[in-house]
């Protein structure tokens, strides 16, 4: 269970992302809906510590952010928006080098690893392809591979599916799903049906409050 608590968050530049947003996750596939600029991102970012809020709690299974960021990052994996450009190697050197990286210094460990977690996201067939030239949905694949790494119960995913056709979205949600039956996911979302067909719990964020918490099917009236 993640528990935010009364997060507050104002920028250099005078823009208060979060004004308060107090929000308890509990496992399976949460969504949280919001315009753009609603705060999305910025409570995301709070959440993976990678950012700090002004004021407020992130606990995660008794796991303070501020208090004990790195305990809090073994647990969790984060999907960003944006996740840049990728070097010209193959998926499966990439995410064997990102393994390294998570401690997984051991050969033959890493390599049933890296082959699982490709073949769990559909991407085994395109191992030694260069992520480079993978489709949009592809990558966001190759995202939760990556983020699936450290083996988290807490999987953040932000704005995944823009720019993805129908095939793909669905394929994707479908892997949220699988994913969801034993962590915590936390999918952002500008777009209703995102959440509506996919996530048996739900909030609307915007201009950084909570304005709206529960079943999609509750809540669609209102939206
Ligand atoms: P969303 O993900 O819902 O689009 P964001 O969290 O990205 O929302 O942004 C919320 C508000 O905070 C927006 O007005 C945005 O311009 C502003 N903002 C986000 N990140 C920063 C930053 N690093 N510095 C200043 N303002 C920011
Ligand atoms: P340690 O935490 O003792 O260093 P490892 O190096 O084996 O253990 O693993 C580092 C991290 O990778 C841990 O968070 C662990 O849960 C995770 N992990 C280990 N094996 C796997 C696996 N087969 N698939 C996914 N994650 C794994």
């Amino acid at each position: 269970m993640l528990q935010i608590n009364d997060l507050t968050k104002t920028y250099d530049n005078g823009v208060r992302a979060l004004d308060g947003v107090t929000l308890s996750v509990p496992k399976g596939l949460f969504g949280l809906l919001g315009p753009n600029g609603a705060g999305k991102s910025s409570l995301m970012r709070t959440i993976a510590t990678l950012q700090t809020a002004d004021s407020g709690s992130v606990r995660f299974d008794g796991i303070d952010a501020a208090a004990a960021p790195h305990a809090l990052r073994h647990r969790l994996g984060y999907l960003p928006q944006d996740f840049g450009v990728y070097p010209r190697i193959s998926a499966y050197d990439l995410l064997s080098h990102l393994a390294v990286l998570k401690g997984f210094t051991n050969r033959a460990e890493r390599r049933e690893t890296v082959e699982a977690l490709l073949a769990h996201v559909n991407l085994f067939q395109h191992r030694k392809h260069a992520v480079s030239g993978f489709s949009g949905g592809m990558r966001q694949r190759f995202g939760i591979a990556q983020a699936l790494l450290g083996d988290p119960d807490l999987l953040i995913v932000d704005e995944p599916t823009a720019g993805l056709d129908p095939e793909e979205r669905n394929r994707f949600h479908n892997l949220l799903a699988a994913l969801a039956e034993d962590k915590v996911v936390i999918l952002s979302t500008h777009i209703v049906e995102d959440v509506a067909e996919l996530c048996p719990q739900m909030a609307v964020l915007a201009a950084g409050r909570i304005l709206l918490e529960g079943a999609p099917a509750d809540l669609m009236d209102a939206l």
